[in-house]
């Protein structure tokens, strides 16, 4: 396994995370790092513990032991809304709130800029994601699943991070919307951004710089692409390939 980078040159650097719910425990010393445009891929069956890594790290879940650096500062004591405002911000899996508007969703998102006039970003994301313009005054709830996603995207967007912190983008989405998620990434990637998915669809891996497998509540493996599909227990596991 290649050493975690050190919190220094890392943008996000994770440090035996201990998280879980009254008595019970799920994470067990969770390391993981991201680098300055690097895409990281946490992969992991249902119940692993993905969802409760992404929280403690965004700080809605406290971590009871460990050390969360971000951007050289640590963080592991201070608020979301401080994390977001140094640029880390997160999509959970239901991401947006239905009842409001396509535009509402989207200006709650850039609210942690700390400006009252977010257009000119509203523009831009509105470049990115066209069908988000034509429905801007609809509720959220009318748009289909891919497009809530997109929107789940928009919104996270709009506080202009560095680290796009993602859960489960796939979840609940046909293979085709899946493919459009997975494309949609790959461009954000390509402008620079951050990204930290975590997803049990080895389809993101075509996307990923490197990856880190998580099983119950502990990294089993981390590395390339390439090293994780070397590696024949996984491959087996996660490949169904012999
Ligand atoms: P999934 O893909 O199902 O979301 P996951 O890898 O994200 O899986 P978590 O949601 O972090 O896993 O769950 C890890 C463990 O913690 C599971 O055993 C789950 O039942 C438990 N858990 C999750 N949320 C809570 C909660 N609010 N209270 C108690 N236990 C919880």
């Amino acid at each position: 396994m290649p050493p975690s980078a050190s919190p220094a040159s890392a943008l996000l650097h994770a440090d035996g995370i201990v998280a879980g719910y009254g008595t019970m425990q799920v994470l067990w010393g969770v390391d993981l790092d991201v680098r300055p445009g690097e895409t990281v891929l946490l992969l992991g069956a249902n119940g692993a513990g993905k969802t409760t890594f992404l929280k403690t790290l965004v700080g809605l879940i406290e971590a009871r032991q460990g050390h969360i650096v971000l951007g050289g500062e640590e963080v592991t004591r201070t608020r979301s809304s401080d994390r977001m405002r140094r640029g880390m911000t997160y999509m959970s899996e239901l991401a947006v709130f239905p009842d409001l508007s396509i535009e509402e969703n989207i200006r709650i998102g850039a609210q942690a800029l700390g400006h009252a006039n977010p257009n000119a970003r509203l523009d831009e994301l509105y470049g990115l994601f066209p069908v988000l313009r034509e429905k801007r005054r609809d509720a959220a709830s009318s748009l289909s699943g891919g497009q809530r996603k997109m929107l789940g995207i928009a919104k996270a967007l709009a506080a202009e991070p560095k680290l796009l912190v993602l859960d489960e983008p796939s979840a609940g989405l046909s293979p085709l919307f899946v493919k459009e998620v997975i494309r949609v990434l790959a461009g954000l990637r390509d402008r620079g951004l951050a990204l930290l998915v975590a997803e049990q669809n080895i389809g993101f891996l075509e996307i990923a710089t490197r990856v880190f497998v998580l099983e119950g509540g502990r990294i089993r493996f981390s590395g390339t692409v390439a090293e994780m599909t070397d590696n024949e227990a996984l491959r087996r596991a996660y490949f169904g390939l012999k």
